[in-house]
């Protein structure tokens, strides 16, 4: 479905002072994943990882600095913004802010209906409304409300809205960028089970960014684990929560709460020493190491491969070489 293969997104940043010098923030340094029909691929990290950044790049929103992405079996270095459109019918995506990802001037059909009269002019007004309609209620709206505005419509009934007009196009996979972080609890349990089941009616694959751990284990099958640009740990969940590899993971879910008092009380938690580094001036070697309590001399020297730990996990770590 999609091969991405090395990818780099770097980022010119002025520095301070009377003669700043121009510094490279490197957001995304050197990423590489497959994403398979129907699948979905969670991928976490602190905020500034550089998650967000590379769902981006992955639609070509951001360019990407090197690498390549493989859409359906198509290489899209270099491709021009025409074909990059042709892509877009099968991958489309959802934001963050639901109420920020709605033009607040258009209403819900016109809403929803944008990407058809895009892709799709040749469709029939009628045909589009028919499309719009039928959409809303698949999402869990309902037709009253094809002529209001998003400042009319709760943080939940946005998302739903900008889930409608990511699959009014029936695309093949959606980017999720943190669909629920903005969402209240019950609010963001409704949208993930709303995302799963559309998913399993249209064989849909998604790549789900998030920080909440417990969310994307319920979403996901395989788990993407990235730390300051560079991808820590790929696994496939149930291997990632019961034996997780990078010391980096480790500590991510050792910070997750349990929800029985008696383990939460007695659960060793794996505190992480000091700051997060700032991506201008990222470690040497392991850029885990200034925060790694097994850190030893080759990790300041030489930059971990991503490789195979086992059939169902790699992890970019000495302690595995
Ligand atoms: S490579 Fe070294 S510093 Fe990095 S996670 Fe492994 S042990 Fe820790």
């Amino acid at each position: 479905m999609l091969s991405v293969r090395d990818l780099h997104v770097h980022f010119k940043v002025r520095g301070e002072g009377f003669f700043p010098e121009k510094r490279v923030l490197k957001a995304v340094n050197g990423v590489s994943f497959d994403l398979y029909p129907g699948e979905t691929l969670g991928i976490v990290g602190e905020s500034g990882c550089g998650k967000s950044t590379l769902a981006r790049a992955l639609l070509n929103l951001i360019p990407a600095t090197a690498g390549q992405v493989v859409w359906l079996g198509r290489d899209m270095s270099g491709a021009s913004s025409a074909d990059w459109q042709a892509v877009r019918k099968n991958v489309q995506m959802v934001f963050q802010d639901p109420l920020a990802s709605l033009n607040p001037r258009m209403n819900v059909l016109q809403i929803i209906g944008e990407p058809l009269r895009t892709h799709r002019p040749e469709l029939p007004a009628s045909e589009v409304l028919a499309r719009v309609k039928a959409m809303l209620v698949r999402v869990g709206l309902n037709e009253a409300q094809l002529y209001r505005y998003p400042h009319e419509f709760s943080g939940g009934q946005c998302q739903r809205i900008g889930i409608a007009r990511a699959l009014i196009l029936e695309p093949k996979l959606i980017v999720c960028d943190e669909p629920v972080s903005a969402l209240d609890v019950s609010i963001q349990a409704q949208i993930i089970n709303l995302l799963k089941d559309l998913q399993k009616q249209l064989n849909l694959a998604l790549v789900f960014i998030a920080h909440d751990l417990a969310v994307v284990k319920h979403v996901s099958q395989r788990i993407l684990v990235m730390y300051l640009g560079r991808v820590m740990e790929l696994a496939d969940k149930h291997e990632l929560y019961a034996d997780p590899k990078h010391p980096y993971t480790r500590a991510l879910l050792s910070a997750v709460p349990i929800p029985d008092p008696k383990l939460e009380r007695g659960k060793q938690i794996q505190m992480l020493s000091g700051e997060l580094p700032s991506p201008l001036r990222p470690p040497t070697g392991c850029v885990f190491r200034t925060r790694c309590p097994h850190a030893f001399e080759r990790c300041a020297a030489e930059v971990p491969a991503l490789e195979a730990v086992n059939e169902r996990s790699q992890a970019a770590c000495w302690l595995y070489r």
